[in-house]
């Protein structure tokens, strides 16, 4: 499948376009640093990793349109301290140019984290990214329990990058994840990547935990499929979680063609309803299909879906 056929894939199920919930967009300077990292295949990369869109930000999301992807994050995360509110400014500003897309932000353990995360909570903030690789925090880190439990509190999204892949450190894997759960179970973590490679770890906190879902991201193509391939025998139970899985590309720091993500998940065979699910139904629930339509967390009924 090219990236001209997409449009093609989601008419045929019927679907008004696709519901993308991890697509980065960074400031130009750190943007730059990213692709440094990649292109040198650097210690938390591992391998060769050319990646394909390295346009600007309007031709991206001139593409992004081009395919129907009808909504999709920015998700900035931090690698250090003292720098996630200059990302969540930028990312502010990234929102209001960009009407579809979701009102992105970040946080780090450190002591304003609190303050400046109910303040974009208040202003009408919709996703939250984190990656304790790259940032090396413990998501169990006591400074982020306020954050939890404003996150838990108003039942907004955070997508995390917890499992080992593409190289683990002390901060990778499904334990911390899991202790973040044990105190704060209604928190609406949306695991990156399916937690590649703990996926049977992290499989198994969608479905203990209520508001835990899986992210698609990389996840079934042929890139991840080299070292990071997903376990057959967990086929039927991720058919199962149908209600929670969720479209993910990672666009633009792919190695492959956007279109090969949405090859992944249709040759799974996992029928149509699945992919409906996945591509459009669950993402336009639990965020809304534009910015001011509210969603199941934000909105006054809090009634579980699921
Ligand atoms: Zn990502």
């Amino acid at each position: 499948m090219k990236d001209g056929d997409v449009p093609a894939f989601w008419r045929s199920l019927g679907l008004p376009g696709l519901f993308d919930v991890h697509v980065h967009f960074l400031p130009d300077n750190i943007q730059r640093r990213v692709y440094e990292q990649f292109d040198q295949a650097g210690p938390k990369i591992g391998r060769e990793w050319p990646i394909r869109y390295r346009g600007p930000h309007d031709e991206r999301v001139e593409h992004l349109r081009a395919m129907g992807v009808r909504r999709f994050p920015t998700l900035p995360y931090a690698h250090r301290p003292g720098i996630a509110a200059y990302l969540n400014d930028w990312a502010r500003g990234f929102a209001r140019d960009v009407p579809e897309s979701l009102w992105s932000a970040t946080f780090y353990p450190e002591p304003e984290a609190a303050t400046y995360v109910g303040d974009l909570l208040d202003e009408g903030v919709e996703v939250f990214k984190i990656h304790v690789q790259v940032g090396e925090f413990h998501l169990d880190d006591p400074l982020l329990d306020p954050v939890w439990g404003l996150l838990e509190d108003t039942r907004t999204p955070v997508v995390i990058h917890a499992g080992s892949g593409p190289v683990g450190n002390d901060y990778t894997g499904p334990e911390p994840m899991r202790r973040v759960l044990g105190r704060f179970p209604r928190l609406a973590a949306v695991v990156a990547h399916m937690g590649a490679p703990e996926y049977a770890d992290f499989l198994a906190l969608a479905e203990q935990f209520e508001q835990v879902r899986l992210d698609t991201t990389m996840v079934f193509t042929d890139f991840f499929d080299v070292d990071a391939p997903y376990p057959p025998d967990l086929l039927d139970r991720l058919a199962d979680l149908q209600p929670k899985v969720l479209l993910g590309s990672d666009f633009p720091t792919i190695p492959y063609p956007y279109a090969h993500q949405l090859e992944g998940l249709q040759r799974l065979e996992l029928g149509d309803d699945w992919l409906r699910a996945v591509c459009w139904e669950n993402g336009a629930r639990i965020f809304g299909v534009t910015r001011q339509s509210g969603n199941e967390f934000g909105a006054d009924d809090r009634s579980p879906v699921d």
